[in-house]
């Protein structure tokens, strides 16, 4: 282990540290940000998924990297008193706030609480800078976190023209349309994650009524991929819709679930779930850089002829950290946390490359997982439990008891870790607030 240090220690030069620390505190701006959430990803979450994979000395290469680390609140407000605030935030009000800089209430997607006016995305904010924007998860890229970023609706289970029962004011034409409509018809360059079933749904009116929202998106320039392969060869120059699954993507790892004392394990994680049709986050993440990036001599013009800048916003979503805390499955959590590290790696790879990147690596939420002590027949959680071996060798005991076993474990309303490097980073530093977060890109980002 100091044997690692020494050599991370050594490819170090201080002039290159003192120089990213500078433009980490002045008012610099950014060429691109590349914005990484860990749906669910408390500093539990981050602990649980090191100690297995690298140890309790270890240290994720990605996400533990980034220069400047703080902490932020995540709290949501009301919807019927906005002035009063909701302790845990999903991640719809949590992705408002970090993606428009407004508290709202939960299931809420980039709309105010109670008065239901939309509010200006950071995405948004980029495409008006002439900037190149993508938006990649794990999750249905119509599921909150990448929905918040491309669309305005006052229920975030609105996602395909189907779903629409709860959001009567947003359907076509007189609305919006859903999820899935708002995030083609704002022409994101690069879209990738699941949730095929929502773009297969018919569109009820406008100009495509009738018409799938993957025929609407092909209408209005989409190359549309649905497998690894496909997505890794493309080199046309249309936008890039890649929907891999149906619903969420497959988690990379499995396991036993967590269950009531003595608990499951102690157990190893199989690493091998994800079948080989779906792409990795770590290759989507790559794609949608290789494709925002002009400077990769590629010698693609399609960005040139697109976009005035040549700068781009990306966010970057590892879903099912969340959804497999929910589901008290302990090795699909640490697998997509792992997943979600060698994404932030692709990016911090690209940022080690061009300086005038500003890097931000989040959570959207605390969860339920929590290291405890070995568990005896006398003192036990009354929860789910499960060890596992981790790569020290060691039992670790991962508990799960925000709620009965086998319901859907909670969200917690702690604070939760940001990191960042490049322009603007240094603002994360001590106790922010989500919301501070979009100030902090709109900054960075010189939009106005
Ligand atoms: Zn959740």
């Amino acid at each position: 282990l100091f044997l690692a240090a020494g050599t991370a220690f050594a490819t170090w030069t201080s002039g290159d540290r003192s120089d990213s620390i500078k433009r980490a505190i002045d008012d610099g701006s950014a060429k691109n940000i590349i914005l990484f959430i860990g749906d669910g990803m408390g500093e539990s979450e981050i602990t649980v998924a090191r100690n297995y994979s690298l140890g309790a000395a270890g240290k994720f290469p990605g996400i533990d990297a980034p220069t400047f680390t703080g902490d932020a609140t995540t709290f949501a407000v009301q919807e019927a008193d906005p002035s009063k605030p909701d302790y845990v935030t999903d991640s719809a009000a949590s992705g408002t706030a970090w993606a428009t800089g407004v508290k709202t209430s939960n299931n809420r997607v980039s709309t105010t609480p109670k008065t239901d006016l939309d509010v200006k995305t950071i995405l948004e904010l980029a495409q008006g800078k002439g900037w190149a924007t993508g938006n990649v998860s794990t999750a249905e890229i119509t599921d909150a976190t990448p929905a918040v970023l491309s669309s305005h609706v006052r229920l975030r289970g609105c996602q395909g023209p189907a779903d629409m029962a709860t959001c009567p004011q947003d359907v076509k034409p007189a609305g919006p349309g859903s999820i899935a409509e708002q995030t083609v018809d704002h022409h994101v360059d690069v879209v990738l994650g699941g949730g095929k079933q929502r773009y297969d749904q018919k569109i009820t009116g406008g100009p495509d009524a009738g018409k799938s929202v993957i025929e609407s998106a092909e209408r209005q320039g989409y190359k549309v991929v649905t497998n690894r392969a496909d997505l890794l060869a493309y080199r046309g120059s249309k936008l890039l819709l890649g929907l891999f699954t149906a619903g969420n993507m497959t988690t990379e790892w499995n396991g036993a679930l967590a269950s009531p004392y003595p608990g499951s394990g102690p157990q190893r994680c199989n690493e091998a779930n994800r079948p080989a049709n779906e792409p990795t986050l770590a290759e989507m993440t790559r794609v949608a850089i290789d494709r925002l990036d002009d400077s990769n001599g590629r010698g693609w013009s399609w960005k040139k002829k697109r976009h005035e800048s040549d700068g781009f916003f990306l966010q970057v979503e590892g879903a099912s950290i969340d959804k497999q805390d929910h589901a008290q499955n302990p090795c699909a959590q640490i697998g997509e946390t792992v997943a979600f590290d060698e994404a932030v790696q692709v990016g911090l790879a690209y940022a080690a490359r061009h300086k005038d990147t500003l890097v931000i690596v989040t959570a959207d939420h605390g969860h339920t997982s929590q290291i405890i002590e070995p568990q005896s027949a006398t003192d036990h959680s009354p929860g789910a439990i499960s060890t596992l071996v981790t790569a020290d060798g060691v039992n670790m005991v991962v508990n799960y008891a925000t709620n009965l076993n086998g319901r859907s474990q909670s969200h917690t309303g702690t604070q939760i870790r940001v990191a960042a490097q490049g322009p603007q980073a240094a603002n994360v530093l001590g106790l922010v607030d989500q919301t501070d977060l979009f100030r902090l890109m709109k900054r960075a980002m010189g939009a106005s």
